[in-house]
């Protein structure tokens, strides 16, 4: 038995996301075993506000890990650690008495204290907490979340001062629980979305906590992103193993597509699109509107990150098939955008709820510009990969222009990145290597790198590197002068496309 312990077979990532709790098992060469993912409802009190039950999120991730080890057959003793990531900004607070929330998770996607935020905006508080968080102002983040919570009750606000409730992220909430209410801690990458956190001084900012009125005796402690912070409780999990990973969704899915150096960014194409450039050891204050955001913290080295994200990303190609109905499913428009050389002049702007990093143009709206009676369905579909693809890259002249950092290549993954077409255009007009893995479950890899390193199941980064797999290298092919004439109709269209809603 001992034996086991020391040569244990697997590690586990649970990722804890906005619609589903999921887990995977990992073994040693970093690769799937099994996954297992449970949605859990979402409740919706209000218009615009967003909420989950702590307590379903809890127990459908439970059910998830039960679920994975049964399926892996794994003994308690061949599981080396688990490592947690989450849907970031979601905040909760409970009695740490009871182990009861006092209300439900206020989602990062509740915008319940937009007029909190416009309010310390005109108030001029922006500059103050962009320099101390590196972030913009905005419901998203859970520090206003939080003020929430504490001021819908004077009860709830006496119990908090005096020292009888807990707050924290998702992954605060799982470690509590999951170690049987012994270990209150976050991680940097976690802390710095809340709005509280000196990403500078790395500590709760004093100032940002007396600005929005939160004790600091319910926030957890913040630790690094890869460290062992307490044994699983046997008599919640049925054993007990060390949780030694803890990691915001995005930055770990950079962790996992072993953007390890300054200088590498992955892009994630899902609904939208989520970028972040690893920007070294110092944090990089944007010019144009981008989040700086710590993206790990391992061996108590702090690795920052700029962070980007396009609101239409496959959104767009759904919008093919559901509004338009030009196709039936999201496969067939790789392979209809393929049929033809390139979009014939057709530019499509998806600025359908306006335009984010780095136009910022919440009246913009969709244009879609140089139709002629040539333009097919398959020119259609191929600006409309083509579209998604110049969003990324203005997001990405954005970021290395911020930091005057040369991008060494773009990984990518999510749901879209299956599209060739549109990641041989990205490599293009990027005039950069784009990379997709063979594992694009980036986010529980990273999760679970991390959670490895920790206990010593693999030794170092290279370590890593060796069992990252490339599916397919996409190398800039196109000619200057055509690369030239589409940013140029692209810069065009975006003009066109601002500011039409107000007028
Ligand atoms: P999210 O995590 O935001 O739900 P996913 O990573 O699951 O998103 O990706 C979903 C997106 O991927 C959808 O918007 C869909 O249009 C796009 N997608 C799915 N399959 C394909 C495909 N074969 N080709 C291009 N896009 C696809």
């Amino acid at each position: 038995m001992s034996q086991e312990k020391e040569n244990p077979k697997y590690i586990i990532a649970l990722d804890q996301g906005t619609t589903s709790s999921r887990a995977v098992i990992y073994n040693n060469q970093a690769k799937m075993l099994f996954s297992k993912n449970i949605e859990f409802p979402q409740i919706y009190p209000q218009p615009g506000w967003v909420e989950h039950d702590p307590m379903e999120i809890f127990e459908t991730q439970i059910a998830a890990l039960k679920y994975v080890i049964k399926q892996a057959k794994a003994k308690p003793t061949e599981i080396a650690a688990i490592g947690i990531t989450n849907q970031r900004e979601t905040v909760i607070l409970w009695d740490k008495n009871t182990g009861k929330p006092v209300y439900n998770a206020i989602v990062w996607q509740c915008r319940r204290t937009a007029k909190l935020c416009e309010l310390l905006i005109k108030k001029g508080k922006s500059q103050i907490i962009q320099e101390k968080t590196g972030l913009i102002v905005d419901a998203y983040f859970s520090g206003t979340k939080l003020k929430w919570i504490l001021d819908s009750d004077p009860k709830i606000k006496k119990q908090a001062k005096n020292g009888n409730l807990l707050a924290g992220t998702v992954d605060t909430w799982l470690i509590w629980k999951l170690s049987g209410g012994k270990v209150h801690i976050t991680d940097k990458t976690n802390a710095s979305r809340t709005m509280l956190y000196n990403i500078h001084t790395l500590n709760w900012d004093e100032d940002l906590l007396k600005l929005l009125d939160i004790p600091r005796c319910i926030l957890p402690e913040v630790k690094n992103s890869s460290e062992i912070y307490g044994m699983t409780d046997a008599s919640i999990c049925g054993f007990s193993v060390p949780i030694a990973s803890s990691i915001g969704d995005q930055q770990a899915a950079l962790f996992g597509q072993g953007c390890f150096s300054k200088g590498q960014a992955k892009n994630t194409y899902g609904t939208g699109c989520f970028l972040l450039l690893n920007t070294g050891e110092k944090p990089v204050k944007s010019k144009n509107k981008l989040i700086t955001t710590i993206a790990l913290s391992l061996n108590d080295k702090v690795t920052y990150a700029l962070e980007g994200s396009v609101f239409m990303g496959g959104a767009t190609i759904q919008w093919l098939r559901d509004e338009l109905e030009i196709i039936s499913c999201a496969p067939e428009i790789d392979k209809l955008a393929e049929s033809v050389p390139n979009s014939n002049g057709a530019v499509l702007v998806p600025a359908f709820t306006g335009l984010g990093a780095p136009h910022w143009d919440m009246y913009a709206r969709g244009t879609f510009l140089g139709l002629t009676r040539g333009v097919k369905k398959a020119h259609i579909c191929r600006a409309t990969l083509e579209a998604i693809a110049l969003q990324v890259k203005d997001v990405i002249d954005a970021m290395t222009e911020d930091a005057n950092i040369k991008l060494k290549n773009l990984k990518v993954d999510g749901g879209a990145s299956v599209s060739d077409v549109m990641l041989q255009f990205q490599s293009d007009i990027l005039k950069t290597q784009v990379i997709r893995p063979k594992n694009v479950e980036t986010t529980s890899l990273g999760a679970a790198f991390l959670a490895g390193l920790a206990v010593g199941f693999w030794k170092n980064t290279d370590e890593l590197l060796q069992c990252w797999q490339v599916d397919k290298v996409f190398n800039p092919q196109m000619d200057k002068k055509t690369c030239t004439t589409i940013e140029k109709n692209w810069k065009k269209a975006i003009q066109k496309a601002k500011n039409w809603a107000e007028s």
